[in-house]
């Protein structure tokens, strides 16, 4: 399910409040996009992905080279 208008809002509040240097460090560009959907990375135990448990992520794209950045959605307090 793709990111609510309302989630998407929370997401450019909170990093707009906690970034204070938003430039891409492999462009020095300052163009992101914001994933429209939340990305989970799964925990993994020895060599077995424990199911149903791991950490949602928030993602920006650079639109100049395609560098990717990551947050907690957690953290962020913006619940999956
Ligand atoms: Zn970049």
């Amino acid at each position: 399910m793709p990111l609510s208008t309302q989630q998407q809002q929370q997401i450019h509040t909170y990093l707009s409040t906690k970034l204070r240097n938003n430039n891409c460090p492999y462009c020095s560009s300052n163009n992101w996009s914001l994933y429209e959907h939340m990305v989970f990375a799964p925990i993994i135990s020895g060599t077995t992905i424990q199911a149903g448990t791991g950490l949602p992520i928030v993602v920006h794209i650079c639109n100049t080279c395609s560098h990717i950045r990551c947050f907690s959605a957690l953290t962020m307090g913006v619940n999956p």
